[in-house]
């Protein structure tokens, strides 16, 4: 089987899908207000059986893992569909959901009987007020029940991802940590990525890994124990809790990026493959899909793709360079 190997020797075995890039938040760091695509005719979106035709042939490339993201994946109908397509593939192991988790509490039952075995769940503050300015109109309430969902089918671990900005939700790192330990859940701080115009805009209340940990520490008066997952390398540095199951990880894409270790590529709604995050380079996948490409002409396209990712980002260099890109179409 031929393998996707980069020209940096990372194997890459992992796919993020976007199944829309629209979203029922509007969350500062990632949309704009306005929202953050001009409204596209629904034919340029992959239908299901699309994406799980691309999810084959990356699957005979070796990708065994997968995560369902957006814009916001639970606002695309039925979309426990396309996961059961998913996981009926063969050498499929692993498929994920990144979630703001509004829709969550309603769908998580049809999701996890479909395969879907991890949910991550954005949440910045238990403070409903803030929740609902940081996200423009979310509804806290309906998070925490959707987070609850999660737990009770076994979308395990279940994962918050807590972007910190240090005017808006530093201070609230106690509570998360709290909360998260009273549900069992892997709490990640995020350092705000300057990627899109809204990505750029809160580049001011950045707030770097080691100032978090910082906080952390403060708080559970307990020491931090660097954690390796030999089963999911990923871009987080994990610490345990001393005396505790519960463990924190931070992902600094832009105090210490990750990029050697990088295992992944982010296909579009609308069937871009993105090589890097925070680089253009792209390569269309919905052209050659829809004009009858065999798979083995697909799996060429890919390979050709994998050849050219670039090696890393370049968010401390130049924070303005990815100002036409959005959060919401790479899925995070
Ligand atoms: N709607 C889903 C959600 O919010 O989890 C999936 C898509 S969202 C684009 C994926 C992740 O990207 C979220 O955890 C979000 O916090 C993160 N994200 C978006 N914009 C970001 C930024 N500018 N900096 C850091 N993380 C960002
Ligand atoms: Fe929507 Fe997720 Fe972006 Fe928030 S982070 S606007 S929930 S896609």
């Amino acid at each position: 089987m031929n393998k996707l190997i980069d020209p940096f020797q990372r194997t890459i075995e992992y796919l993020r899908i976007s199944v829309t890039d629209k979203c029922n938040y509007r969350c500062s760091y990632c949309m704009p207000e306005q929202g953050a695509h001009p409204e596209g005719n629904h034919t340029e979106y992959l239908s299901y059986d699309e994406i799980a035709r691309l999810a084959k042939v990356f699957s005979e490339l070796g990708v065994w893992k997968f995560r369902l993201t957006g814009g916001e994946p639970l606002i695309r109908k039925n979309l426990h569909e396309l996961a059961a397509k998913i996981s009926a593939l063969p050498n499929v192991k692993d498929i994920a959901l990144s979630t703001n988790a509004e829709r969550l509490a309603e769908q998580a039952a049809a999701l996890k009987a479909a395969g879907v075995n991890r949910a991550n769940v954005s949440i910045d503050t238990l403070d409903p007020i803030k929740f609902e300015r940081i996200t423009r109109g979310g509804d806290i309430t309906k998070v925490r029940a959707g987070i609850d969902a999660a737990i009770a089918v076994g979308m395990t671990p279940v994962k918050l991802n807590m972007v910190v900005m240090k005017n808006t939700n530093f201070e609230d790192i106690p509570s998360m940590l709290d909360y998260a330990i009273e549900k069992g859940a892997y709490l990640r701080f995020i350092e705000t990525m300057p990627i899109g115009s809204a990505g750029i805009s809160v580049m001011d209340e950045h707030v770097s890994a080691e100032r978090i940990l910082s906080k952390v520490k403060a708080h559970l008066g307990s020491e931090l124990i660097p954690f390796v997952d030999n089963k999911e390398a990923g871009p987080a540095r994990v610490f345990k809790i001393a005396n505790s199951e519960a463990k924190i990880g931070v992902i600094s894409a832009v105090s210490q990026h990750f990029c050697e270790t990088c295992n992944r590529v982010r296909l579009t709604a609308r069937g871009t493959l993105a090589l890097c995050l925070g680089q253009e380079d792209s390569v269309d996948l919905r052209a050659p899909l829809r004009s009858g490409a065999s798979d083995d002409e697909l799996k060429a396209i890919i390979l050709d793709a994998i050849s050219k990712k670039p090696e890393r980002h370049h968010f401390n260099e130049n924070r303005h360079n990815i100002q036409f890109r959005q959060m919401v179409s790479l899925g995070g």
